[in-house]
């Protein structure tokens, strides 16, 4: 059995269930992130105001953080249908031109993980992108001809936790590029209230504040959080989260003051132990711990980097000092360069 960990923010099964639910649907509903929605409001007022297809947009960022979600509001505020596929279940080009010879004026093509799109299927998404039209082979044998075929102007939202392993042709497509960053507790914190609304859970602003902030800020653990912790206070105490509450459950989940979990420490605490604080390359270490490397690339590294608990130098990855004292951990004379 592989292990879960609570606050890994790919989703689960049960995440799936209610998310559904928890997602917001417009942009002023959308929490955080004021940048990134103050800039999309500009350009879908004025693709709106003109009656043209948005410029085809890329979102990038850690998961859990909303991509999908501000995928759909996109097509909401635009007023159009979206349709959704994601990089890998795209296999061969014929997948991809079925999508979009049915897509209507101005609608949404949402390709999540767009990162893991073959290079067959890439290429020829770029004459879609380009000029709206894909070349379409008829008949077969000898007579098997390609015709060129227009479709709708559409808007591709593409979202992906790599922008890096993007290539240029691709990337180059996209006329906006958004970045969608780790949470402040005090978005988070409103995203929880909002969601034990929806949710009807009782919480007060301690509980709420206490969630949020061992969020890992990531608005899908918070929501999953959220009800654990419900389902504990249903238990132990009348069913309603204060403060108290939250903190006790949160300690029970293994998850400590600043939302980190047993695999983030272990991450720390192998990097520490067995490689001497680093450098070492993400496939050593993934394989001292046991766990893939792109999870531990894609989900656990870039908060433990943000929280300054780690680097990512050229060398490989570094433990700072932060680490060693959040794990009780003496640094060795020898050690002391690790932290620049
Ligand atoms: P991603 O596609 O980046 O993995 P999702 O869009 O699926 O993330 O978001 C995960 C969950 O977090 C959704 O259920 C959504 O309700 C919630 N969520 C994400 N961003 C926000 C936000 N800004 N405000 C409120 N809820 C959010």
């Amino acid at each position: 059995m592989t292990e879960i960990y609570i606050n890994d923010p790919t989703p689960l099964e049960d995440d799936l269930a209610v998310e559904k639910s928890l997602r917001p649907f417009k942009l002023d509903e959308f929490i955080g992130q004021k940048e990134l929605v103050d800039n999309l409001k500009l350009y879908i007022e004025a693709a709106n105001g003109r009656g043209d297809a948005l410029d085809h947009v890329l979102i990038f960022g850690p998961p859990g953080l909303g991509k999908t979600t501000m995928a759909n509001i996109v097509s909401r505020e635009l007023n159009v249908n979206i349709k959704q596929a994601s990089g890998p279940i795209l296999e061969r080009a014929g997948d991809l031109a079925g999508m979009i010879t049915n897509m209507g004026h101005r609608d949404v093509f949402f390709i999540d993980e767009i990162h893991r799109l073959n290079s067959v299927v890439e290429e020829y998404l770029y004459s879609a992108m380009e000029d709206f039209t894909i070349d379409i082979m008829i008949d077969k044998g000898p007579h098997a001809r390609s015709v060129q075929l227009n479709i709708e102007p559409f808007t591709l939202v593409g979202a992906t936790t790599r922008l890096g392993n993007l290539t240029s042709p691709l990337r180059d497509r996209f006329g906006v590029i958004l970045r969608i960053d780790y949470y402040e507790p005090e978005d988070l914190f409103y995203i929880i209230r909002r969601s034990a609304d929806i949710l009807d859970v009782g919480i007060n602003d301690e509980g709420a504040m206490e969630l949020a902030r061992r969020s890992r800020g990531t608005p899908r653990v918070a929501n999953r959080i959220l009800r654990r912790t419900r389902d504990y206070a249903q238990v132990k105490a009348d069913g309603y989260i204060d403060g108290n509450i939250a903190k006790v459950a949160l300690d029970q989940l293994g998850i400590d003051k600043i939302g980190l979990d047993d695999m983030d420490r272990r991450i720390l605490s192998t990097l520490i132990e067995k490689f001497s604080g680093g450098p070492v390359g993400v496939k050593s270490l993934a394989v001292a711990i046991g766990e893939d490397a792109t999870t531990i690339e894609d989900v656990y590294e870039p908060f433990l980097i943000k929280e300054g608990f780690m680097q990512r130098t050229s060398r490989g990855r570094i433990a700072q000092q932060t680490a060693f004292e959040l794990l009780g951990k003496k640094v060795k004379a020898n050690q002391q360069g690790l932290f620049k």
